[in-house]
């Protein structure tokens, strides 16, 4: 009889799906994933409320990878006719939007749900209750907004430290300011930066902004600016362009979630196997092989094990580690614990309108500002970014005519943030959008809260001895360290996605190095700015 080797995947987020889509589209080995949640996609999911859909953040499907590019694609193929938003604006406006590059024999968005829609990128910056484009330009109405003295002064610090650079960039606050001179970076990024990580930019690691933001300059911001003056008709292939710059993306109809269950759907129907609502907790291992995992099923309170050949994980590090046990050395486990993260509140609110009105020259529907998401940089603020789902799909919100948006906050898990009850916080979050005019409280009609734990992996912590911990899980040949946190790595949904394909095409090239695993994103380019 033939056996069939199986693989026990951890996480049932990007990276942990496509492992198992990549082996039951090209290997015999049978996939089963082991899911904490109730929900599929991970970070990436899409929680549906009262008919309106919610990201963890808004999720834009854009790589410089022609491979991931093409996976997603092939999943949920691009758009042929127009979607309702831009009839809709055709209809009210006689105006044709910026054009997109339609797929010939692509879907109907109005008539098909498993379709993926081409949007245009608008994300600004709202400071002194105004708006600055992003990337900052250096054009009128940003000089009206900051006013006269304080572009003395930016353009002075970024010529000083052109002249007198920084001599040893160690920390992101050396990075923020030998990039954009002291000035700019106290108006634009050191606020903003410490919402999100919740310590001084002083102590976070220089790597995070050489990862996040290496291409983005005052010269290149300005060269694009001159750039997208010239371009006209717009493909979605901006290989070329700076990450930090990309002006489209694809979303799904139903949100990011919806790419991720339907290739749950996909594995189930290859054979795969995905067991929800279950922890796993304990690694068995001898020898540097891992022979099976426990998990705790959170239904029925009891433990199981399940065995296999192959072992990929995508849950924190910092947990693998500890379900390891006394099977990992003392200082393995010591640079474990010390892993840290930075946890995610997202509060979604309907409304009848904004307060803030359209003031560009882009036909929007019922005047609704044309931004996807919008950063907030006001002091007295503690939400971090804002996103108005209208704009990412109309399919997105139940009534068109409404409004759905998504408040985003940064938190520590069991900070003051993080324990303040529901009820509390929505209120919280109502308010703060009120005091700085962007909507009015009283035209609130629904909402919802969502907390999401680690989502984002820290560089600093023991983020600087990770080497020890790569060292030591590198030499089990049979696991597979994927995806952002089960690789303690900035990684977005197609770095997430390209470490398990590299897995997996280790596994069938018997490739044994996981290098080629632990280089991606570390040399290519990648956008995701500001800090998200
Ligand atoms: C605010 C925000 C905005 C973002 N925007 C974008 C964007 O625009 N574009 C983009 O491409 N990416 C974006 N990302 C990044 C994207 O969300 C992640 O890259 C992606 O979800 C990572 O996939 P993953 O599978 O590695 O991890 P995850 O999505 O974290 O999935 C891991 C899964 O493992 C499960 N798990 C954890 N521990 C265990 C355990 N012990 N047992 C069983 N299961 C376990 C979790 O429940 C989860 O389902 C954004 C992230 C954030 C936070």
């Amino acid at each position: 009889m033939i056996r069939f080797e199986t693989a026990v995947i951890i996480g049932a987020g990007p990276a942990g799906l496509t492992a198992a889509y990549e082996l039951v589209t090209k290997t015999n080995i049978k996939p089963v994933i082991i899911e904490m949640t109730t929900d599929i996609g991970g970070i990436s999911k899409t929680v549906v409320h009262n008919g309106n859909r919610i990201d963890i953040g808004g999720h834009r499907f854009f790589s410089k990878s022609e491979i991931v590019m093409k996976w997603w694609q092939e999943i949920l193929p691009v758009q042929g006719s127009d979607s309702k938003d831009d009839i809709l604006r055709d209809i009210y406006y006689q105006k044709k939007r910026t054009q997109i590059r339609l797929s010939p024999d692509g879907p109907d968005p109005e008539k098909s749900d498993r379709v993926m829609l081409i949007r245009n990128r608008l994300s600004r910056i709202y400071f002194l209750r105004k708006f600055f484009e992003y990337p900052l330009t250096l054009n009128g109405s940003t000089i009206t907004n900051l006013g006269i003295i304080r572009i003395i002064k930016i353009v002075g610090s970024y010529v000083w430290i052109k002249i007198f650079p920084v001599k040893k960039i160690r920390t992101l606050e050396d990075f923020f300011i030998s990039r954009f001179g002291k000035e700019l970076y106290k108006t634009f990024f050191k606020d903003y930066t410490e919402k999100i990580w919740g310590v001084p930019c002083t102590e976070i690691a220089a790597d995070w902004g050489a990862q996040r933001i290496k291409e983005l300059s005052v010269s290149r911001a300005l060269l694009h600016s001159v750039k997208s003056v010239i371009k006209s008709k717009k493909s979605i292939e901006q290989k070329n362009t700076d990450t930090s710059l990309i002006e489209q993306f694809l979303y799904p109809k139903l949100g990011p979630g919806q790419m991720w269950e339907t290739v749950a759907s996909l594995i189930e129907e290859k054979g795969g196997i995905i067991i929800k609502n279950s922890e796993v907790v304990e690694l068995n291992i001898t020898d540097y092989k891992v022979h099976g995992v426990s998990y705790l099923n959170k239904t029925t309170n009891l433990i199981s094990e399940v065995k296999g050949d192959y072992f990929f994980s995508s849950m924190p590090v910092k947990e693998l580690i500890k379900a390891m046990g006394k099977r990992a050395p003392v200082e393995v486990k010591r640079v474990g614990e010390g892993l840290q993260y930075r946890d995610f509140i997202t509060v979604g609110l309907l409304l009848n309108k904004l307060k803030i009105k359209n003031k560009k020259s882009v036909f929007t529907l019922y005047g609704l500002i044309p931004d996807n998401w919008i950063y907030i940089q006001e002091r007295e603020v503690k939400v971090g970014r804002m996103q108005i789902f209208n704009n990412w799909s109309p399919y997105m919100v139940a009534n068109i005519e409404k409004v759905w948006i998504g408040l985003e906050y940064f938190c520590n898990e069991g900070d003051n943030l993080w324990k303040m009850p529901d009820d509390e916080f929505v209120q919280f979050a109502i308010n703060e959008l009120d005091s700085i005019d962007i909507i009015d409280k009283n035209e609130v009609i629904d909402s919802v809260i969502i907390r999401m734990s680690k989502t984002y992996p820290a560089y600093f912590g023991t983020y600087s001895q990770f080497n020890v911990i790569r060292d030591f899980t590198d030499k089990f040949e049979n696991l597979f360290l994927i995806g952002r946190n089960g690789m303690h790595k900035y990684n977005n949904q197609d770095h997430s996605m390209l470490t398990a394909i590299t897995a997996v095409s280790n596994i069938i090239s018997g490739e044994k190095s996981k290098d080629n695993i632990w280089d991606i994103n570390t040399e290519e380019v990648y956008h995701e700015e500001k800090a998200d």
